[in-house]
C-alpha cells in the first residue's frame, strides 16, 4: 500500500533503513495493517529482511531489539491486505527462492495462482498466502536465467521480464544483495515516482515517501520500469526500449 526505495553513494551506512522507515512514516496516512523493510550491501550473501503485522513501531521496536547490517540500498513496504490475511509471514518483502532478491508489492497480481501452480511443479515452495511472493519466486528464477544467460546478475531485465508476465495492477520494488547498487521498479496500473536527490535515489508510491530528502521528482508512466542507482536513473517501458523525455517535476508542498 506504501512503498519507499533508496539507492545512496556511501558504501554502507544507515540512511538505507533511516530513507524507509521515515518514507513509511509519511505513507501511515494511506493506512496498512503490515510493514516490512529489506536491505543489500556488498559482501552479503542473502538480502536481509524485516517484516511485521501490525503498526510500523512492531517493525521499529524489532529492529531495534535486533538491528539489521548496515546496508548501500533499501526498501520499505507498508501493506493492505488483499491475498492472505495480515501476518508476519504475508508481510512484505517477500524473499526468491534462493534469498538474493527481495521483492515489494502494491496492488493485487491476478494470474498469481497460475504461476504458483507452475512455480510448484517446478519445485518452489511458498512461505506465504500472498500473490506477491508468487512474483517474488519468478523474479529470482528470471535473475538467475539471466545471469545464466548474460554471465553477469541484471536485476533490471529481470524484473522486465517478470513485469512482462503479471496481469492485473502492481507497483513492484526489487533489490538483489548481487547488486547492492541499483534498486528496480516497474509499474502498470498502480503509481510509481522517482526522487532525484544529489549522490542519492529514491523511489516511492507517492512524493510522500521521499519529500523530506528531496522535491525534484519524475513520474512514471504507464508499463514502465526504472533503475535506481547512486548517480544514474534509467527509465524504459517493459520490453527494455529508453523512455527518453521522462515527466520531471518540483514537488511545491512539504
Ligand atoms: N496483494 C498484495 C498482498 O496482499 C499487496 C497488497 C498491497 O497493495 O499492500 O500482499
Amino acid at each position: 500500500c506504501g512503498i519507499v526505495g533508496y539507492v545512496g553513494s556511501s558504501t554502507a551506512c544507515g540512511k538505507p533503513l533511516e530513507v524507509c522507515l521515515q518514507g513509511l512514516r509519511r505513507l501511515e496516512y494511506r493506512g496498512y495493517d503490515s510493514a516490512g523493510v529489506a536491505l543489500a550491501a556488498p559482501g552479503m550473501d542473502h538480502v536481509a529482511v524485516r517484516k511485521k503485522a501490525g503498526r510500523l513501531a512492531n517493525l521499529e521496536d524489532d529492529l531495534a531489539r535486533r538491528p539489521l547490517p548496515d546496508a548501500t540500498v533499501g526498501i520499505g513496504h507498508t501493506r493492505w491486505a488483499t491475498n492472505g490475511a495480515p501476518s508476519d509471514a504475508n508481510a512484505h518483502p517477500h524473499l526468491s527462492g534462493d534469498g538474493n532478491v527481495a521483492l515489494i508489492h502494491n496492488g493485487i497480481i491476478e494470474n498469481a495462482a497460475a504461476l504458483k501452480s507452475g512455480l510448484r511443479a517446478e519445485g518452489y515452495s511458498f512461505s506465504s498466502g500472498t500473490d506477491t511472493e508468487v512474483a517474488a519466486k519468478l523474479l529470482g528464477k528470471i535473475a538467475n536465467q539471466v545471469i545464466e544467460e548474460q554471465g553477469a546478475p541484471d536485476l533490471f531485465e529481470a524484473l522486465r521480464r517478470t513485469a512482462r508476465m503479471l496481469t492485473g495492477a502492481f507497483t513492484l520494488l526489487a533489490v538483489d544483495c548481487r547488486q547492492p547498487d541499483i534498486v528496480v521498479g516497474a509499474r502498470h496500473d498502480s503509481p510509481l515516482v522517482v526522487g532525484l536527490g544529489e549522490g542519492e535515489n529514491f523511489l516511492g508510491s507517492d512524493v510522500a515517501a521521499f519529500v523530506a530528502y528531496t522535491k525534484e521528482a519524475m513520474e512514471l508512466g504507464q508499463d514502465e520500469a526504472v533503475c535506481i542507482g547512486a548517480d544514474s536513473v534509467t527509465v524504459t517501458d517493459f520490453d527494455g526500449v529508453v523512455v527518453e523525455e521522462p515527466n520531471r517535476f518540483t514537488v511545491d508542498w512539504d
